[in-house]
């Protein structure tokens, strides 16, 4: 029996490809649970591997996506049997181990958790790996004592992945939400999802030559690192946090000095969602499924197919992705 599997191949002379092609199951890698996926998505990673950028697929062929949510097909870890819905975000799946780009995969039961209680697979996917490190990071700044009320919470990269979801889930939370965003035309969207503010992107994207600026943010989520994430850290307010998420406009922070965390006790708290250990996973998991509004997540949603993917990657690498695209794998 075969089945359908985007895979991403490198020539000889460099050039990566990608293409959908029927295979069978012992082309699988290694693992004890096979699930049926429904649905994965697009995340900016997954543009990296289905382009070949940012060295992150050291073995081609290869099969990326780094999130899917299916129904386990067989098992030999005593935690999962088959007809058990479950999701799968992290662990370099689809970067290392081959991904949700196919309709079938075969991983370890150690990386799966069970569906959320709440949510369909095309929700939860929805929700995705963006969306499950948005909730990590609001639960980090929760943690540093961020509370409704104090201030707007800034999310940069706001009509992003990540983005969308972090704003979404912070207003439900009660907090004022800045998005910061470099296109103005999804103003209206990014205030459908609960922001009060819209903040266009040329206000942070230069450097400032001053160790502070004025207090204006009571929390951020950031997507876009480099000097963006300068900017923002010489704007929060005393004793405030920014949780770190992406780079998606760089890696590098410039015009920075640590002024911020010596003279207003500014904290930069980093998000790593690919090795989160199972306990704070399940918890940010049942987070997401009580907090985030699914009328809300409805709006970000993006409907596409396995043969739409090789042209989504390079619009996801050029920011030109709003919201979350779900991939229906047997669409
Ligand atoms: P998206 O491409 O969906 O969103 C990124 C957004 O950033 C864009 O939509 C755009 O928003 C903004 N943006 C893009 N390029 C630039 C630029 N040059 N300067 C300023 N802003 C820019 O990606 P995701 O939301 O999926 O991921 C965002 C980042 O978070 C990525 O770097 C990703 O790798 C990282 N990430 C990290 C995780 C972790 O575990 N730490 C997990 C998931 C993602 P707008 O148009 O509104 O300005």
């Amino acid at each position: 029996m075969t089945f359908n599997a985007l895979i991403v191949d490198k020539a000889e002379d460099g050039r990566v490809s990608a293409a959908i092609e029927p295979i069978t199951e012992d082309r699988l890698p290694e693992g004890n649970v096979t699930v049926a996926v429904e649905y994965s998505t697009l995340n900016y990673k997954d543009g990296l591997c289905l382009t070949g950028k940012g060295g992150l697929v050291r073995n081609y062929p290869h099969v990326p996506g780094i999130d899917f949510a299916g129904t386990v097909e067989a098992s030999s870890d005593d935690r999962y049997k088959p007809g058990d819905k479950v999701v799968l975000t992290g662990w370099r799946v689809g970067e290392v181990h081959w991904g949700g780009y196919a309709q079938k995969a075969r991983v370890k039961g150690d990386w799966l958790v069970p569906l959320p209680d709440g949510l369909t697979p095309r929700q939860a996917m929805a929700v995705g790996t963006a969306g499950f490190t948005a909730m990590l990071a609001v639960i980090a700044l929760e943690a540093h004592g961020t509370v409704p009320g104090e201030g707007e919470v800034l999310v940069t990269g706001a009509a992003g992945g990540v983005g969308s979801v972090a704003t979404a889930i912070l207003a439900k939370l009660g907090h004022g939400v800045a998005a910061v965003t470099g296109r103005p035309e999804t103003a209206d969207y990014l205030t459908g999802l609960g922001a009060t503010t819209i903040v266009p992107r040329e206000e942070l994207a230069e450097a400032s030559p001053r160790p502070l600026e004025s207090e204006r943010w009571s929390g951020c989520v950031d997507a876009v690192g480099g000097t963006m994430l300068g900017r923002v850290l010489k704007q929060m307010q005393y004793g405030r946090a920014v949780a770190a998420v992406g780079l998606a406009g760089g890696a590098a922070v410039e015009g920075f000095t640590v002024v911020p965390f010596l003279l207003r006790g500014v904290s930069l708290l980093g998000i790593d969602s690919v090795m989160c250990p199972a306990a704070p996973r399940l918890e940010a998991w049942r987070r997401v499924a009580a907090d985030l509004p699914l009328d809300r997540l409805e709006a970000m949603i993006e409907d596409r197919k396995l043969s739409d993917l090789p042209a989504l990657g390079p619009a996801i690498l050029k920011g030109q992705v709003k919201g979350r695209v779900v991939i229906d794998v047997n669409g």
